[in-house]
């Protein structure tokens, strides 16, 4: 059974007060039997893996060369080393901005050169849906987006449909769970039954009303949040929810 991973991306929104939030997520990580991450801008990944020894932090970016002159970028060994234990590669805001499948995946092997788990994201637009192309356009992502010499268990790949992010929109139950389905069998295709060790979160516009029901879809094997993981109050119970899913464990408080 895959253990759910929770995690939260505070992109560019968070100031350093953010950092208090992080009392009651470290908290609620203890409580419950999921794994829980945040992954804040960079100058605050050192102030949160100091507040929060229960949970991962993580990166939201990384360059795909593990050092070199490249002023602006920050490797994924120095996000080792800074604490983080995961970096987002190939989120839809990035890829909006020209990054391809290949620098992606050349990514997801620097990070797990350096110790970090990446979390892939892979999404289609609302036209790519309306055409009826998503699967097909989500397999290759999967494809091409993954370096194909990484064991999968050392990465994680978050379903993150463009057009449910930050717009209050969630797919339906069913969209969701053929989604999941699509890319477990990309990964079977291309990496067998090893496979099977590999996370696939949900992303886009989940809150503390429909993080059960999204966490309790089959192959689900957790949550990428954004706005909502920005406060406790709101994240806690994502956190609670998920962990209450059928396939996992809650423990005592
Ligand atoms: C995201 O950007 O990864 C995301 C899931 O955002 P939101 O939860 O705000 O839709």
């Amino acid at each position: 059974m895959r253990r759910k991973l929770v995690a939260g991306n505070w992109k560019m929104v968070a100031s350093g007060e953010r950092v208090a939030e992080l009392d009651a997520i470290n908290a609620a990580a203890a409580r419950f039997d999921v794994d829980v991450a945040i992954c804040p801008p960079f100058p605050l990944l050192g102030p949160a893996r100091a507040a929060a020894p229960q949970i991962g932090i993580g990166g939201q970016d990384c360059h795909h060369l593990l050092e070199g002159p490249h002023t602006g970028s920050t490797s994924a060994a120095l996000l080792r080393e800074t604490g983080a234990a995961y970096v987002i590669v190939g989120h839809s805001e990035r890829r909006a901005l020209g990054e391809t499948d290949a620098q992606v995946s050349a990514k997801a092997a620097a990070a797990v050169c350096a110790g970090l788990v990446p979390i892939v994201c892979v999404g289609e637009s609302a036209d790519e849906r309306r055409q009826g192309d998503a699967t097909t356009l989500i397999s290759h992502q999967v494809c091409n987006s993954l370096p194909a010499a990484v064991p999968p268990d050392r990465m994680v790949i978050a379903y993150e449909p463009i057009w449910a992010i930050g717009s209050g929109r969630t797919p339906t139950h069913l969209e969701i769970a053929e989604m999941h389905s699509t890319i477990r069998s990309s990964l079977i295709r291309s990496y067998g039954p090893d496979a099977a060790g590999a996370r696939i979160l949900y992303g886009g516009s989940v809150n503390p009303q429909n993080a059960g029901w999204i966490s309790a879809i089959e192959g689900v094997d957790g949550l990428l949040v954004g706005a909502c993981s920005l406060a406790a109050a709101d994240f806690v119970p994502i956190i609670e929810a998920a962990a209450m899913a059928p396939g996992t464990i809650p423990v005592a408080a």
